[in-house]
């Protein structure tokens, strides 16, 4: 029987990574695989899962070997619950994971590769235990990826200790990182660079990664770093999703970009019960990126968050529920409460 080396992708599919984080995500995984396919070792031995969190942990893909392995759609909406995908990694390592017995020599010990881009918005300490119960008598080797720069790195730091950094959340910047984790994966495979304890040794880090080694300080309690909104176009009808990042200095959330979402991303975000924030912590709003207003507005029958021109005095129709809205003709804006979704 060969020996296995199970991979576990844990892929963050928080809001958060919309735009050009998840292209990129979706391009490295596609590269990995490619490339890893044309290793006689690693197409051999690797046998790879993908588990996506956003307000659920998935099981996109069960433990798979690499010859058969499908590219899983990722799928973005609202949440971070790392805590469940940690649970759901540690039932998947117990069920798939061959132990060694006295008949046989079992499977390598299990590369986890965890990407995030935020804060979990679950308990996660609880379920490492579990993941430390199924692989006893030694501890999974698990890579905690930080992508940008709105990572709690002593979360990632509480689950591993090999935590890296990178800020850069470009293309070309997630590709250096999945060529560095396919190399890692390759040798790995090869039983290369791994030591006497079953630890693998890393790859030489690319330029645009750094191993954080300082103690992180904790962001849990304090305010999300990053807010979403979800608001449509009352021109096109598209839906989006507004950015905003906080600005501690001015105690405020300012707005950064708008991403379109496609039907399918509308329906998925559109998941979950989303806390609330106030519009008064919500310094304007990015422009819309079907019609190109530069504001907004919310229809008090339906709820319905729209885009808007505040220049333009003329009636609007919600595109939620298609009542007709009239202008407030002082130009004022009430404030309201907006619906978050904390990706
Ligand atoms: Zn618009
Ligand atoms: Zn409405």
């Amino acid at each position: 029987m060969i020996r296995r080396l199970p991979v576990y992708l844990l892929i963050d599919c928080s809001e958060s990574m919309i735009g050009q984080g998840i292209e990129a995500v979706r391009a490295g995984l596609g590269s990995m695989i490619g490339s890893l396919r044309r290793n006689p070792h690693a197409l051999e031995s690797v046998f790879l899962s993908v588990i996506t969190y956003d307000a659920k942990a998935r099981l996109v893909c069960p433990l798979t070997p690499l010859i058969d392995f499908q590219e899983p759609q990722l799928i973005l909406r609202p949440g971070t619950s790392l805590g469940s995908a940690l649970t759901l990694l540690a039932d998947q390592i117990q069920s798939e994971v061959r132990k060694t017995s006295y008949e046989s020599k079992g499977d390598y010990r299990p590369l986890v590769l965890l990407l995030t881009d935020g804060q979990p918005s679950d308990d996660w300490r609880a379920p490492l235990q579990r993941i430390g119960a199924a692989v006893r008598p030694r501890p999974a080797n698990i890579y905690g990826i930080g992508c940008g720069v709105d990572v709690d790195y002593s979360v990632l730091q509480g689950i591993t200790d090999v935590v890296l950094r990178m800020d850069d959340m470009s293309p070309e910047s997630f590709g250096k990182l999945f060529v560095w984790l396919t190399a890692s994966v390759s040798s790995a495979s090869q039983g290369v660079g791994e030591t006497a304890n079953g630890e693998i040794n890393l790859q030489k880090l690319p330029d645009n990664i750094e191993k954080v080694e300082a103690p992180a300080k904790s962001l849990e309690g304090g305010p999300p770093r990053q807010v979403f909104l979800r608001i449509r176009c009352s021109v096109k009808r598209h839906h989006y999703l507004m950015r905003y990042r906080l600005d501690s200095l001015a105690g405020c959330y300012q707005p950064t970009i708008s991403h379109q979402l496609t039907e399918e991303e509308a329906l998925a975000t559109g998941e979950g019960q989303l806390p609330d924030i106030s519009s008064e912590l919500l310094n304007g709003a990015p422009d819309c990126p079907w019609c190109g207003n530069p504001g907004g507005g919310q229809c008090g029958n339906c709820g319905t968050m729209f885009c808007s021109d505040a220049t333009d005095l003329s009636d609007i129709q919600c595109p939620g529920c298609n009542t007709v809205l009239k202008r407030n003709p002082t130009g004022e804006r009430s404030n309201f409460n907006v619906r978050q979704s904390d990706g």
